[in-house]
């Protein structure tokens, strides 16, 4: 393969200390072979191992070694963010720490990458877990693409290579790593990927059980209003407000024309759902009106495909 990029590696990592010098010895016999010029950037999650001090004995021998280790555990998702921070490369590969992806399928990620997809995310199409994770997962990406439109079979594969663009512009927080690839699209980048080999975990555990799948959805929900809003909130909840407040008054002008009619008026559960559903209206209307206001105040930023301005 023909070396045209700098290659920025970020690590998250958690309580990994006995994978990390075989993951420092497999990436760099990899990226010494294609890279002009390569950083591996461990950040460490407020390991409480040993991980710590086998990354500060791999530093001193060797200066692409980049370490940032958090004071506390704050999950993968700040990791992989503080980590795209401070990248360099052109090219940006995220790797989980525990060697069960492969470090070797980089090139071929980074082939994608010139063939001109932005983000190239590994598809684990032969997954090394227990079926407790296999299974939920499977339904995870399933729902996922279903509802983001969205043609990927492994949204949450450790292994991705970016375009250093990518990396700089999507937003991510609390556990939202699994939707990078929509959130991706979301700003208008090119996703695609490739199938990768996975392997069993060798040492130490997951982190992650099976509760994360609850928080998966909703964190789904989150991303689909992120992206789907598109710009106004009042345009989301706007929606609502109209439906109840028509249903809501619908329902009572007929009773209204009932009355007028002379036929006396009783309760009757119908019109206290029409007037529940007034009330609802206005609630969502002005909860609305309040995330607009809010969003109004807030910074708006997009991403450029080309910014010439100057002379
Ligand atoms: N990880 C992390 N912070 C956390 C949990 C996990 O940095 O709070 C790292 C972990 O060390 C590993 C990667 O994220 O490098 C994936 O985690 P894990 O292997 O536990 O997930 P699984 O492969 O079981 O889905
Ligand atoms: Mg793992």
């Amino acid at each position: 393969m023909e070396r045209k990029h700098t290659i920025s590696v970020v690590i998250p990592l958690f309580n990994e200390e006995k994978s990390l010098e075989e993951l420092y010895n497999r990436l760099t016999a990899v990226l010494n072979k294609i890279a002009v010029g390569y950083e591996l950037l461990f950040v460490d999650d407020g390991s409480t191992d040993g991980s710590l001090k086998v990354l500060h004995s791999l530093r001193e021998k060797d200066n692409c070694v980049k370490i940032i280790s958090f004071q506390r555990n704050y999950g993968k998702s700040a990791a992989l963010s503080e980590g795209f921070n401070v990248v360099n490369g052109d090219v940006v590969i995220t790797i989980d720490a525990d060697l069960q992806d492969n470090p070797d399928e980089i090139p071929e990620l980074i082939e994608v990458l010139d063939q001109g997809a932005d983000l190239v995310s590994g598809w684990k199409v032969n997954r090394k877990d227990p079926i407790t994770k296999t299974l939920p997962s499977k339904i995870f990406n399933f729902v996922t693409s279903f509802v983001s439109g969205i043609k990927l079979h492994d949204f949450n594969c450790g292994l991705k290579a970016y375009k250093k663009e990518v990396v700089k512009r999507v937003v991510i927080y609390g556990e939202l790593h699994r939707f990078i690839p929509v959130l991706a699209v979301w700003e208008g980048f090119r996703v695609s990927e490739k199938g990768v080999s996975h392997s069993e975990r060798k040492f130490g555990r997951s982190k992650y059980g099976t509760k994360r799948f609850l928080n998966g959805f909703f964190d789904l929900m989150t991303v689909m209003f992120i992206t789907r809003r598109s710009t106004s909130p009042l345009h989301f909840f706007g929606r609502f407000a109209v439906f109840f407040l028509a249903a809501g008054g619908l329902i009572n002008f007929y009773f209204l024309i009932q009355w007028l009619m002379g036929k006396g008026l009783h309760v009757r559960p119908v019109m206290v759902g029409g007037m529940i559903m007034i009330v609802i209206a206005v609630q969502i209307g002005f909860f609305g009106l309040l995330a607009e206001l809010f969003s109004s105040r807030t910074e708006k930023s997009f991403s450029f495909r080309e910014y010439l301005i100057d002379d």
